[in-house]
């Protein structure tokens, strides 16, 4: 078990044993968005408010495994207090790291760590694809965020 395998696992079990931006927000003005991953039975509701172009409020409530709850908490505090072209680009960069890994696994292809400095501690789930049948439980918060953000923000 390396340093950096010690240091991913304890962001992961910080952010599930103390879940950021936990609540609800009035809708409207925010956005509120369900998001369920019947694979698992991890369920999110999302509350998200975008004014000006950046999003500059964001709560949620739900229920769900550790990994699930750990990326939810990581999204929010990736996204909160940012625009929502920062927001696209965030969701891009995890939706990318998910999906090259699996792609590497597959297929041997060779990974491409250049995103991994902008993920910050969302490089901390990277593990999870190690692990195909939970790369769901990952997206499910990030998944929501998508649909949050087109309608809160329509492209
Ligand atoms: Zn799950």
């Amino acid at each position: 078990m390396s340093a950096l395998d010690d240091l991913y696992r304890e962001i992961i079990l910080d952010h599930y044993r103390n879940p950021r931006n936990r609540g609800e927000l009035p809708a409207p003005p925010a956005v509120r968005v369900e998001g369920f991953n019947p694979l698992c039975g991890d369920e999110i509701v999302l509350f998200l408010e975008v004014r000006d172009g950046q999003v500059v409020d964001l709560k949620m409530t739900g229920q769900g495994c550790s990994i699930f709850q750990a990326s939810a908490s990581l999204m929010g505090v990736a996204v909160k207090g940012h625009s929502v072209e920062e927001a696209r680009d965030r969701l891009g960069d995890f939706k990318r790291l998910m999906t090259l890994h699996e792609a590497a696994l597959e297929g041997g292809v060779a990974e491409e760590p250049h995103n991994l400095r902008r993920l910050g501690e969302l490089a901390a789930l990277q593990g999870v694809v190690k692990f195909p049948v939970r790369i769901k439980c990952a997206t499910l918060a990030w998944n929501t965020l998508a649909q949050a953000l087109e309608e809160a923000s329509p492209a």
